[in-house]
């Protein structure tokens, strides 16, 4: 997954760890505290639904309460960890095109916290 400013610089730095800034542009990813809460949102619809339609199919081909109920529950697990990834850079997408970056967000601001061999070069200011 890249960076939803600049798209080149990698979100992620691990299965589930994230850079705080784009390696690239310097694009702070969490914008204001609880910033991801949105993801949250995305995660939760997207998971209520795949769990909705695994327990409609599962129910549909078996006929059967207790399978009716274990495959909803073992493919929301699986699947959860997973959609997290997309879930965040869809949410960062979605938030950068309703609100574009603001000049500050690129500046960094917290000596030498995840910023990389980037951090020494800044992005110009306007102005
Ligand atoms: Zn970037």
């Amino acid at each position: 997954m890249r960076c939803p400013n600049c798209g080149v610089g990698a979100v992620f730095s691990g299965p589930l760890d994230m850079h705080d800034r784009c390696p690239n542009c310097t694009y702070r990813y969490e914008r204001e505290h609880g910033y991801f809460l949105g993801a949250m949102v995305i995660n939760f619809i997207v998971a209520s639904g795949l769990m909705f339609a695994s327990a409609i199919a599962a129910y549909l081909l078996t006929r059967d309460r207790t399978v009716t109920v274990v495959v909803p529950v073992v493919v929301t697990i699986i699947a959860v960890p997973g959609l997290l990834r997309h879930s965040r850079t869809l949410w960062m997408a979605i938030d950068l095109a309703a609100e574009p970056p603001r000049d500050d967000e690129f500046r960094p601001t917290e000596v030498g916290k995840d910023l990389g061999p980037e951090a020494e070069t800044s992005r110009p200011v306007s102005g």
